[in-house]
C-alpha cells in the first residue's frame, strides 16, 4: 500500500491521464507471457525522458518499487509488479526520433514496437534485425532489456549485436547515455551492452540508437522432413559446419508436428518425426549455391522428403503458429528458452526425449537450432501435484544437463522471475557478488524491478 503523499506527488509530477490508482485499471498491468498475475499499486505512463527521470527519482526518494514495462509480452516474469508499487510503462513513448539511411541508424522511443521499426527501415532498403515472434506487439524497450532474438538470429544476432547507444535513466534518477552514434567507439566502458539483457533491474531506457543492416537481395527456403530425431539433430550440426550460414535454421519436433498437423493438415508428410524449416538469404546468385549446398547437408540417412520452397509464408506461419497453439492445449505449460553449443544438440535432444521418459512429463520441443537454442515445454496438468512435482524435478535435470554440455539457462526470454531459482547454476559465486555491486551502484536503495534476476 502506497503512502498517500507518495500519490499526491506523483499526480502532482504528470497530467492526470498518465497515472492510473483504481485496482480495476491496474489489473491490466499485472500480467505478463507468464500468466502470473501480480497487481502494481499505481501505473504511471510517461511520455518523456525527463518524466521518467522525475518518476524514479520519487520513487527512489520513498523507497517505492518501480517496474519497467513494455508490452507484457515478455516470458520470464520480467515485467511482473511483483512487490506492488509502481508499474512504469514505457507505451506512450512511441516516437521515431530519426531515421538516418546514410548512418544506417534509427533513433526511437522505447514504447515503439518492433515491427514499426521493421516498417521505417524497409522504406529505405533496411531491417533492425532482432525478429522475436512477438514484433507485432512487443516493444523496442522490452527486446532491448531482454536481448530479444528469433529465428534470424542464426546468421545476423540478437538485440545485443544491433543497438549504438543507449538514453536510460537510473535506479536513483541520473539519466546516463552510454555508446555513441557510430559503428566504432571504444570510450568508457560499454554500458550499451551491460544495459541491455538488464531485465529493466538498472535503469530505465528512454532512447535507443538502433544499428540498421541492409535488406537482402532475396531470400529462399528448404524443407527436411526426417523419420527420427537423431538423424535431423545430425542434420543440424552438418548445416552449420557449412561455410554458407543460414538466415534462419528452426527445428520442430514429433509432438510440434503434431499440433501443426491439427491446424495445417496437409503441411507435413505422415511419418516425418522431425523437421527443419531453413531458409538462405543473399544475391539471387548465392542463394542457389546455399540452398543447394543446405540439401546436400541434410543428406540421405533417415531423410524423408528435402525440398526447396518458393513461398515461405505459410511455413512461417506455421511456425509462429505453435506458441499460441500449445497454451490452448496445455495453459500450464513450463516454457523454457535453453541453449546449447550446435555440436551438442544430438546429445541434448536424445537427453530431452529420455528425461520425459523418466519423469513420464508430454514435452514440445522446437527453435532455433541454428543458435542451438531449443524451447522446450513441459505439458503440466496444473491441477495434478504430482504432475507439476514431477515436472519440476525434470526441469531441475534439464538444466543441469544444459550446464554440463556449456550451455547457458536461457537464450532470449531472460531470467525475470521464472528462472531466478536456478541462476546459480550457470554463474558462480564470485560473478554473481560482482554482479550484484553493479546493481548496488545503479540501483543503491533496489527500487528497479526489485527481487528479479537474483536468487
Ligand atoms: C507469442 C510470443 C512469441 C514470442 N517470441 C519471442 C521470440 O521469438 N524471441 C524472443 O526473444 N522473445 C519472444 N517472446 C517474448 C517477448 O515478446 C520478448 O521478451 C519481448 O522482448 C518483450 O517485449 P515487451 O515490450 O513485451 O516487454 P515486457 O514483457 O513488458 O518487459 C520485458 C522486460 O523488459 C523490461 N523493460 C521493458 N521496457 C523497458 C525499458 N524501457 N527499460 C528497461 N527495462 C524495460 C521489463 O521490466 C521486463 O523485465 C515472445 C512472446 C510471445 C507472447
Amino acid at each position: 500500500m502506497l503512502s498517500p503523499d507518495f500519490v499526491a506527488r506523483l499526480r502532482s509530477l504528470l497530467p492526470f491521464e498518465q497515472v492510473l490508482t483504481d485496482t480495476v485499471d491496474c489489473f491490466a498491468y499485472a500480467y505478463d507471457n507468464s500468466r502470473r498475475f501480480c497487481p502494481p499499486d499505481v501505473v504511471v505512463f510517461p511520455v518523456t525522458g525527463l518524466e521518467v527521470q522525475e518518476v524514479l527519482a520519487l520513487c527512489n526518494r520513498y523507497k517505492t518499487p518501480a517496474t519497467p514495462r513494455g508490452r507484457g509480452t515478455g516470458t520470464a516474469g520480467g515485467s511482473l509488479p511483483e512487490q506492488g508499487g509502481v508499474a512504469l510503462s514505457l507505451e506512450r513513448m512511441q516516437r521515431i526520433l530519426s531515421v538516418d539511411a546514410a548512418n544506417r541508424v534509427i533513433v526511437a522511443e522505447p514504447g515503439v514496437l518492433n515491427e514499426s521499426v521493421q516498417e521505417a527501415a524497409r522504406v529505405h532498403g533496411f531491417f533492425w534485425p532482432p525478429d522475436p515472434s512477438s514484433a507485432a506487439y512487443s516493444s523496442i524497450g522490452g527486446n532491448l532489456a531482454t536481448s530479444a532474438g528469433g529465428p534470424h538470429a542464426v546468421k545476423y544476432g540478437t538485440t545485443r549485436d544491433h543497438v549504438l547507444g543507449l538514453k536510460a535513466v537510473t535506479g536513483d534518477g541520473k539519466m546516463i547515455r552510454t555508446g555513441c552514434y557510430t559503428t566504432k567507439g571504444v570510450v568508457g566502458y560499454d554500458l550499451t551492452r551491460l544495459l541491455i539483457g538488464s531485465e529493466g533491474t538498472l535503469a530505465v531506457i528512454t532512447e535507443a540508437t538502433l544499428k540498421l543492416t541492409p535488406l537482402p537481395q532475396a531470400r529462399a527456403g528448404v524443407t527436411a522432413y526426417f523419420g527420427d530425431l537423431s538423424s535431423c539433430a545430425s542434420a543440424i550440426v552438418r548445416i552449420m559446419a557449412l561455410p554458407q550460414t543460414p538466415s534462419a535454421l528452426e527445428f520442430l519436433d514429433s509432438a510440434s508436428l503434431l499440433l501443426i498437423r491439427g491446424r495445417f493438415p496437409a503441411l507435413v508428410p505422415a511419418h516425418a518425426a522431425a523437421m527443419l524449416m531453413i531458409e538462405v538469404d543473399g544475391s539471387e546468385q548465392s542463394i542457389a549455391e546455399s540452398r543447394a549446398a543446405v540439401l546436400r547437408a541434410c543428406g540421405d540417412k533417415g531423410l524423408i522428403k528435402g525440398e526447396e520452397v518458393s513461398d515461405t509464408a505459410k511455413l512461417w506461419a506455421a511456425r509462429k503458429a505453435l506458441s499460441p497453439l500449445l497454451r490452448d492445449i496445455a495453459p500450464k505449460k513450463i516454457n523454457e528458452d535453453v541453449v546449447v553449443p550446435v555440436s551438442a544438440l544430438p546429445v541434448f535432444l536424445e537427453g530431452l526425449e529420455q528425461l520425459s521418459a523418466k519423469y513420464r512429463v508430454a514435452n514440445v520441443n522446437f527453435g532455433h537450432a541454428g543458435n542451438g537454442n531449443i524451447h522446450v515445454n513441459l505439458l503440466v496438468d496444473p491441477e495434478s501435484a504430482d504432475e507439476l512435482s514431477r515436472a519440476n524435478a525434470c526441469l531441475n535435470e534439464i538444466f543441469d544437463l544444459v550446464i554440463q554440455l556449456n550451455g547457458t539457462l536461457s537464450g532470449e526470454h531472460g531470467v525475470g522471475s521464472e528462472k531466478r531459482p536456478y541462476i546459480g547454476k550457470e554463474i558462480d559465486p564470485p560473478t554473481l557478488a560482482l554482479m550484484k555491486e553493479i546493481k548496488r551502484v545503479f540501483d543503491p536503495n533496489n527500487i528497479l524491478n526489485p527481487g528479479k534476476l537474483f536468487p
